[in-house]
């Protein structure tokens, strides 16, 4: 989708007030009007070296010094076309000679005006070494004019700001563009009433936007983007208590009945909940009662009972005269969710049938694929009602299902679903009611990040795990050190012999495919240079398979594969001679990443490791290790001992827990990607905040923000709140106002 780039409500545009190279420049990064320049940051500072006397300069030194001109001389260039220009300068003791390399006669005349005899200027550049004259020299230093005194030398020390550049882009016209802005500071919007702003101590707007660009210390610079952090939380948050507040005055349907369908399931589960599950139950509970809809975070490990907590929920939405729909990713989760409840739930999924529970209900899988006599019957038992759970796919929202009387909503792993579309579901509700919505994630996000990216939302988490599951070890294992590679498949062929499955995950399908092949990011350098690649193309699913068949470790093994370019048929035969036992070894790509329950499956083999996400690498290994045998992970890789990739996979495989995990994978990749690649929404367009650095800054924030909306709910006092919570929903997402 296009990134709409409109200006910021009432905001000056900057074409009225730049010159046009420099609103161009701007332009360039969808910076079009007063406001939004003001708060682009920029990405560093360069900071002057420190002050020096000439006498104690050596070469290779990055040095600054206060000196005055003592004499110029240039002349032609013998070898090449152009001039040198070589000016000898004075601290007062020793002497150094700036040398510039000119290709134009007019470049010597501008540097000749701006260095006349006498005058007393500040030099920033490298040390050098001239052969010619065996004597030190600065080459093609920066320099301008300095008054000598304290405040002249303060000022020439100042951190010059470094803007992000596109194109041909001038450093300078990023900052002539930014300093005529600083003129009209006073007129900038100001959504954070100055109260809240004195009561945090930071510095009003005006002097922060003029501390971020032209700073005098390094000190100044942090001041000052302090108060665009707290900004950038505060109208988020403001968003956030809104949505909250707007939820208040919607009407839900009550899910308080106590029973019977809850009591049955409750008296007829094979395990005792966990204190966590009860917790969280009652919580849920509590909310989805109130009459108002609820949207809850409920996070936990893979495995870690959230299915069950959730049908609890589900059930209690059917004994309330409602209906619940429980949402997956894709059309083999859904299906896999069906069978669950299904088997789950036994003679109380079976209403109508002979063998149902006088109290039961029905439970419905509603997906693309099924055909239309099937279809057909199934769409009539969720309109008339006599479905009480319905299970698909997210198309279910999006297509013109109707219920008869939804109330409550779950949503399987939310990294693949927007947060916004979450917000669609407010119209599916029976006679203007909105449904509860409960989103299941196993991959949980720190408190922080919660509070900033999603926080309209009640976040509850499933920290243990129940006891059942035997857990699994991860190892690291170098494809380079041939007796590491051989030990895995190894104990790939014991498991075998002792009678449990293999999975073995590929970053490809077919290495023959060019276009299939999964580039890794580039590795970067410290001065963000591209580095050659140090790892070898990823290994495809159809050649892994032929390879494996060879091995000795694994002879006899019955090796199979599963990717997306089988049919949905195909697929799901695989799978189910997965779960009967029937391959040994199932090679694959990701598609059995999420859900996929195969409780004789104790070894997990990730090849190309480095290629996957973090959460990715957690899900794959939640895989093994579910049933009562205890589960191994390898994440084998071509990347070299102790690299950077190497390093990380060592992190990922020591990981705990899921929330260990997340915040190293916040670490590594900041919050922009926080929650996957397709989410859409606010959290995709963090500009000045690090949910982990700035931890405080969003509880604040928060606290503030939720205060001004509880007193102003309309924000009719707070007008420039309006605008920018306006502005930035337009940022996050062009279609969130008219849902
Ligand atoms: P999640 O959805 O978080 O991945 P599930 O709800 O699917 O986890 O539970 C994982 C497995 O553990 C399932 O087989 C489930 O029946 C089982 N389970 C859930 N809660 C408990 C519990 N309290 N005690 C024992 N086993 C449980
Ligand atoms: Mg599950």
């Amino acid at each position: 989708m296009a990134r709409r780039q409109e200006t910021a409500r009432g905001s000056m545009p900057l074409k009225e007030l730049l010159i046009s190279k420099e609103s161009t420049a701007m332009a360039s990064f969808g910076v079009r009007d007063l406001d939004t320049m003001m708060r682009f940051a920029p990405r560093r500072y360069l900071v002057p070296a420190p002050l020096r006397s000439l006498h104690e300069v050596s070469q290779g030194e990055e040095v600054s010094a206060v000196v005055s001109v003592v004499s110029l001389r240039d002349r032609a260039m013998r070898s090449r076309h152009g001039f040198i220009l070589e000016v000898a300068v004075s601290d007062g003791v020793d002497e150094i000679v700036l040398t510039f390399f000119l290709t134009k006669q007019h470049q010597l005349q501008w540097h000749r005006g701006r260095l006349p005899v006498g005058a007393q200027i500040i030099v920033h550049g490298t040390v050098g070494f001239d052969d010619y004259r065996q004597a030190l020299q600065i080459t093609h230093p920066a320099y301008e004019p300095v008054e000598d005194t304290e405040e002249g030398r303060a000022w020439a020390q100042r951190p010059r700001p470094v803007y992000p550049l596109r194109q041909n882009i001038a450093q300078a016209t990023m900052r002539s563009a930014t300093e005529k802005g600083l003129e009209f500071a006073g007129s900038l919007s100001r959504p954070v009433p100055d109260e809240v702003i004195a009561r945090r101590a930071l510095p009003p707007l005006e002097e922060a936007v003029r501390l971020v660009h032209t700073p005098l210390t390094a000190e100044d610079a942090r001041h000052g983007m302090a108060h665009l952090r707290y900004e950038e939380a505060f109208v988020l948050q403001a968003i956030f208590a809104q949505r909250r507040g707007q939820d208040e005055r919607t009407p839900a349907p009550v899910l308080a009945a106590e029973g019977p369908l809850q009591g049955l399931f409750d008296a007829r589960l094979p395990f005792t909940l966990t204190e966590g599950q009860r917790e969280v139950g009652a919580r849920i509970e509590e909310r989805i009662g109130n009459g108002h809809p609820t949207s809850v975070l409920l996070q936990g490990d893979v495995g870690s009972g959230k299915t069950v907590v959730a049908l609890r929920a589900m059930l209690r939405a059917v004994d309330s005269g409602h209906q619940a729909a429980l949402l997956a990713p894709t059309e083999v989760l859904a299906e896999q969710h069906h069978r669950t409840l299904l088997t789950l739930l036994g003679d109380l999924a079976r209403a109508g049938q002979l063998d149902g529970h006088e109290a039961a209900t029905r439970v419905r899988l509603l997906t693309g694929s099924q055909r239309t006599a099937g279809r057909r019957e199934t769409l009539l038992d969720v309109t008339s009602g006599q479905a009480g759970i319905v299970v698909g796919t997210h198309a279910l929202l999006t297509e013109s299902v109707e219920f008869a009387a939804l109330g409550l909503v779950v949503i399987d792993e939310q990294h693949r679903f927007g947060v916004d579309h979450r917000r669609r579901l407010r119209t599916k509700g029976p006679a203007g009611q909105s449904p509860h919505v409960i989103v299941m994630t196993a991959t949980p996000i720190p408190r922080t990040a919660a509070l900033a990216t999603v926080g309209d939302l009640d976040v509850l988490s499933l920290r243990e795990s129940p006891g059942l599951r035997a857990g699994v070890t991860s190892f690291v294992v170098h494809e380079k050190l041939p007796t590491w590679e051989r030990r895995m498949w190894q104990r790939a062929g014991e498991e075998i012999a002792a009678g449990r499955q293999v999975f073995v995950v590929c970053a490809r399908i077919d290495e023959d495919d060019a276009a299939d092949d999964a580039p890794a990011p580039p590795e970067l350098d410290e001065h963000g240079n591209e580095k050659p690649p140090t790892l070898e193309p990823a290994r495809g699913v159809t050649q892994t398979a032929e390879r494996l068949a060879e091995r000795p470790e694994l002879a006899g093994a019955r090796i199979s594969i599963l990717h997306g370019r089988l049919t949905g048929e195909e697929k799901q035969e695989v799978m189910a001679q997965m779960v009967r036992g029937e391959i040994d070894v199932l090679v694959s790509t990701t598609v059995i990443e999420v859900g996929v329950d195969v409780p004789n499956a104790s070894t997990m083999i990730v090849l190309d490791a480095e290629r996957f996400g973090v959460s990715q690498l957690h899900q794959l290994r939640g895989r093994v290790g579910r049933g009562e045998h205890a589960g191994i992970a390898f994440f084998d890789t071509t990347a070299e001992v102790g690299a950077d990739h190497s390093q990380h996979l060592r992190r990922i495989a020591d990981a705990v827990d899921g929330f260990a995990l997340a915040e190293l994978d916040l670490r590594r990749r900041g919050a922009g990607d926080l929650v996957g690649e397709e989410q859409s929404g606010l959290q995709r367009t963090l500009k000045h905040l690090d949910v982990i650095r700035d931890a405080r800054v969003i509880e604040q924030a928060r606290e503030d923000a939720f205060a001004v909306v509880a007193a102003d709910p309309a924000l009719t006092d707070h007008p420039a709140l309006a605008g920018a919570i306006a502005d930035r929903l337009r940022d996050a997402d062009p279609d969130v106002e008219r849902s």
